[in-house]
């Protein structure tokens, strides 16, 4: 069987496995929480999937594990405006 090479990525919360173009790459990127659609920032990266369910259960706690950095509370506040309704 021929696969198609379809990049796999991981939600942070659900842990659903789903196609990389369905989930949004979170970064810290000189210090700022920043979302990268494109994925090209460097750093380390978390993936959040589009229920907003996981967005609102993506707090500091689990994003701050992800990415390995303290996350502020204006990251927080920028996670908020960002999840998906
Ligand atoms: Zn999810």
């Amino acid at each position: 069987m021929r696969s198609k090479h379809r990049p796999q990525r991981t939600c942070v919360v659900c842990r659903e496995k789903r196609e990389k173009r369905q989930l949004t790459r979170l970064v810290m990127a000189s210090g700022r929480l920043q979302a990268d659609p494109s994925g090209k920032l460097d750093g380390r990266g978390a993936y959040l999937c589009e229920n907003p369910a996981c967005w609102n259960a993506a707090g500091r706690a689990t994003l701050s594990r992800a990415l390995r950095c303290e996350l502020h509370e204006d990251d927080c506040a920028l996670l908020r405006q960002m999840t998906p309704s």
